[in-house]
């Protein structure tokens, strides 16, 4: 076996999540790298503390363990850098303070995942960054925005909760035309499916809790970048001490392993029951851009490879009472956050609290579903069910 120390770039996604990062002739022909816990690391003598000529030099700055994680980053994302962060909201935040300085400001699209908005109306705007939110749709005023400055753009596709589908390629191309920086939460699509980078987003970032885990028991974060941007993400994560533990990071590694097997799977069943939901009168809407008549079906098919597991149906004419007992009533679809694991869940997000830009119509509930690796026919049913048990209008 071929000692592939580093991800050779004409690997395939499949071969890169099935050996990439794997040096066993370094580890005595093991063949996943250890778990190293660190803090110190020794140095031969002084002289090399000083030149600090040697691989590793202390635990916060790197062991194999997230050597490993990092280079299978690198190669799916086709970045030179990944930094690992502690959390995927961590990696939504480390970029963001990295980019900007007081005074600044940035444009942030108005479905973003909801604790990174926070971040911004919080700890941004205490230290004097203004956020300002956008329709990721309305192009024309996207436009206006970006010619009133921008220091950076962060965009998220499809959108949090309701699925809209943004042009990646033509937003980033009107914000870096402005110079701005472009950071992209890409936690749906993974880089199998979608890799911001190759449409010239400068930071790619993934909430490795979903999918790269894949078992609903870590957190974890990467932001996957080149040259002097991704230099200035590694800079801030360092300055803030926001280094991860060896066993969420080999956790991670472990997961990845079937990140491609997995989607796959997910892709099939997601589109088995959003197809049925798409058929059954009492679902008023079904927002999954993998459908054929999904708002945003066309630029998914130009842009995306595939699509994940999670999207959302929508209801009109039940009360939110209605719904949340349709909710309550499934058996199969656990009530709870996060998602891209193994099993299916299910949430009644309240959009409206999520934005701020655009409203979404008051009487139109959406439901969003994680599609796990059940067999669909079960998870069918379930929702078949469940919705025979919302009462009647
Ligand atoms: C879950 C999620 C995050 C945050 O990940 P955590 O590991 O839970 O902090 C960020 N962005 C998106 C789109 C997510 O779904």
């Amino acid at each position: 076996m071929d000692d592939a120390s580093t991800p050779k770039q004409a690997w395939r996604p499949a071969t890169t999540i099935a050996r990439g990062g794997l040096k066993p002739s370094e580890f005595h022909g093991f063949v996943n790298p250890p778990v190293v816990h660190a803090s110190t690391v020794l140095f031969p003598d002084v002289e090399t503390t000083r030149t600090r000529k040697q691989r590793y030099t202390y635990g916060r700055s790197g062991t194999p363990t997230t050597d490993a994680l990092e280079e299978v980053v690198c190669a799916l994302e086709g970045a030179e850098r990944t930094v690992l962060a502690p959390t995927g909201l961590a990696a939504c935040t480390i970029p963001l303070a990295a980019v900007t300085k007081t005074g600044d400001r940035i444009l942030v699209v108005d479905n973003i995942y909801h604790p990174t908005r926070t971040f911004c109306d919080g700890f941004m705007q205490r230290f004097g960054v203004t956020t300002v939110y956008f329709d990721p749709l309305d192009l024309d005023g996207y436009r206006g925005l970006l010619a009133e400055g921008a220091a950076a753009v962060f965009l998220e596709a499809p959108g949090s909760l309701t699925f809209e589908m943004p042009d990646i390629p033509l937003l980033t191309k009107l914000a870096k035309d402005a110079g701005a920086a472009v950071l992209m939460d890409n936690t749906w699509a993974t880089p199998l499916f979608f890799r911001p980078l190759d449409h010239g987003v400068d930071l790619s970032i993934q909430a490795a809790t979903k999918y790269f885990g894949g078992h609903s028991d870590l957190l974890l974060g990467t932001v996957a970048g080149n040259g002097e941007m991704i230099a200035k993400v590694r800079q801030c994560w360092d300055e803030w001490g926001q280094h991860v533990g060896p066993d969420d990071v080999y956790m991670t590694l472990r997961g990845i392993r079937t990140l491609d097997v997995r989607l796959e799977r997910h892709q099939k069943n997601a589109e088995i029951v959003a197809e049925w939901l798409a058929g059954d009168s009492r679902v008023h809407r079904v927002l999954y851009p993998a459908l054929l008549d999904a708002p945003g079906h066309d630029i998914w098919k130009r842009d995306f490879k595939g699509a994940t597991g999670l999207f959302g149906i929508t209801f009109k004419g039940p009360s939110e009472a209605d719904v949340a007992r349709f909710v309550d009533g499934l058996k199969l679809f656990g009530i709870g956050y996060s998602w891209g694991g193994f099993e299916s869940l299910v949430t009644l997000p309240p959009v409206n609290k999520a934005r701020s830009a655009t409203r979404w119509p008051e009487d139109e509930h959406v439901v969003r579903l994680n599609i796990g690796l059940e067999d669909p026919a079960d998870l069918i049913e379930d929702l078949d069910q469940a919705l025979g048990g919302m009462a009647p209008r």
